[in-house]
């Protein structure tokens, strides 16, 4: 790396800045016209320097902007400085997060960080770790139970009609992990929800006799802090209520949305029985706006973790205690760096600004739903305590709505379904957003309807 080397980063930098001044939600164009716009051949014969700043700065100019004031897609975005360049440094630096031989005290800044999470979410004893995403930490837990559930599944497989269970409303990581995790799709149970899409504990009781009654095996619920798209949060006191009735099933909590409520005393109570489940997952690339990825998994079962991802490899393990080798309980082998970022953000704001970053997105959202209850020509479909406004605009479908505000570089926000209704779903996840910014929303909108 050398100072010509930085200059051209901060070329670039400032290159985007410009970029995301000048055209807010980037043009959007079809793959055709990229093929023919971008230099996006590989060739022989080295480009030089200056060929390749252009390269870069006409990918970076055309790329969708997810760090404005204009975007609201799911489920993430904006662009807080320090978590970036904290996400920066863990590149420039390049640890593999799993020996202390090679990662040293970033092994320990990690176990810090996840130490607090688990105790925010109410376990005594803890282990955690990161994955690339929010569906990898759920099929983390779905791999614990699994393993947990009968002694040699790790080594010899599944044992047949292995069965689990999750909400109707729940993200599709479930089911795609049940196929991963050889328990196979038609295993999971989708049990009802509320009209505020929240799982009801009274189905998910009678599911589970029914299975057991049919000679199924149940081993695994997920229940849901967040759902994907109306952020519902299942009554997780209720479900431990139920499970308490069936000690062999592991509870899982998939916050990769909502979880982040574990920093607001307003709002904590949504996730209130947490400490009472097995797992519990996290995604502060969501609400709290860390660069992705940044995903969270604890569990109070430091043994299932090393069922379920230990391997010895005398190449690798060379050197301390497993407790400094986090390795032996990744999902993976190599691990980037994903916690940098977050404890940076954690360490320049505090638990003070982490709760205020929560507590705003819930204030925003209330804000666009008490304008969408007030106004006539619109329909509001949730109203309960969210981070989402999902409402229709006069009797224009949401769909054209959406696409129509995107194609014209307005506004980038996108439509959900629930139950038979489909609507805008306008998401609160940039910490930089302000009232005004979601006034302008409904602005834009009406001034298109
Ligand atoms: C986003 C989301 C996930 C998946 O997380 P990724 O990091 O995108 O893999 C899982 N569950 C819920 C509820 C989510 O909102």
């Amino acid at each position: 790396m050398t100072q010509q080397d930085i200059a051209l980063l901060t070329e670039l930098l400032n290159h985007i800045l410009e970029c995301e001044a000048e055209t807010p939600v980037a043009e959007s164009h079809p793959p055709a016209y990229y093929l023919e716009q971008l230099d996006l051949q590989l060739s022989d014969e080295p480009q030089d320097r200056d060929q390749l700043e252009k390269t870069l700065k006409d990918l970076l100019y055309h790329v969708p902007k997810t760090s404005t004031d204009h975007f609201f897609n799911q489920l993430f975005g904006g662009r807080q400085a320090i978590p970036a360049i904290a996400d920066m440094l863990a590149s420039f630096l390049n640890n593999s997060m799993y020996t202390y031989k090679v990662a040293g005290p970033m092994i320990l800044m990690e176990q810090a960080m996840l130490k607090e999470i688990a105790r925010r979410v109410g376990y005594k004893e803890s282990l955690g770790t990161m994955a690339p995403g929010g569906s990898m930490t759920n099929f983390m837990a779905l791999l614990m139970a699994r393993d947990r559930y009968r002694e040699g599944i790790a080594d010899h497989g599944v044992v047949p009609n292995m069965v689990c269970y999750t909400s109707q409303e729940s993200h599709y990581s479930i089911g795609k992990n049940a196929a991963f995790a050889g328990i196979g799709r038609a295993a999971v149970r989708k049990v009802a929800v509320d009209a505020a899409g929240r799982m009801d504990p009274e189905d998910l009781d009678r599911l589970i006799r029914e299975d057991i009654a049919a000679g199924n095996h149940p081993f695994f619920v997920n229940a849901t802090a967040g759902t994907t798209v109306l952020s519902a949060f299942d009554p997780i006191d209720r479900i431990a209520d139920v499970l308490d009735s069936y000690p062999k099933i592991w509870l899982h909590v998939d916050g990769a949305y909502g979880g982040s409520v574990m920093w607001s005393r307003k709002y904590e109570y949504l996730i209130k029985g947490s400490e009472r489940s097995d797992s519990f997952s996290v995604n502060p690339h969501k609400l709290l706006g860390v660069p992705l990825s940044t995903s969270i998994i604890v569990t109070k079962h430091a043994e299932a973790l090393y069922r379920s991802f230990s391997t010895e490899a005398d190449y690798l393990f060379q050197m301390d205690h497993d407790e400094l080798n986090p390795g032996k309980i990744s999902l993976q082998c190599g691990r980037r760096n994903d916690g940098l970022k977050f404890f940076a953000l954690w360490k320049a704001v505090g638990n003070k600004g982490l709760e205020e970053i929560v507590d705003r997105h819930f204030a925003l959202a209330q804000r666009g739903r008490d304008y969408v209850e007030a106004h006539p020509d619109y329909t509001l479909y949730h109203s309960e305590d969210s981070v989402s406004v999902c409402f229709n605009y006069k009797d224009i479908p949401a769909e054209d709505l959406c696409s129509t505000l995107y194609k014209d570089g307005q506004l980038v926000v996108g439509y959900g379904s629930f139950r038979e209704d489909t609507f805008v779903r306008l998401i609160m996840v940039n910490p930089s957003n302000r009232e005004d910014h979601i006034d302008h929303v409904f602005e834009t909108i009406e001034r298109y309807g």
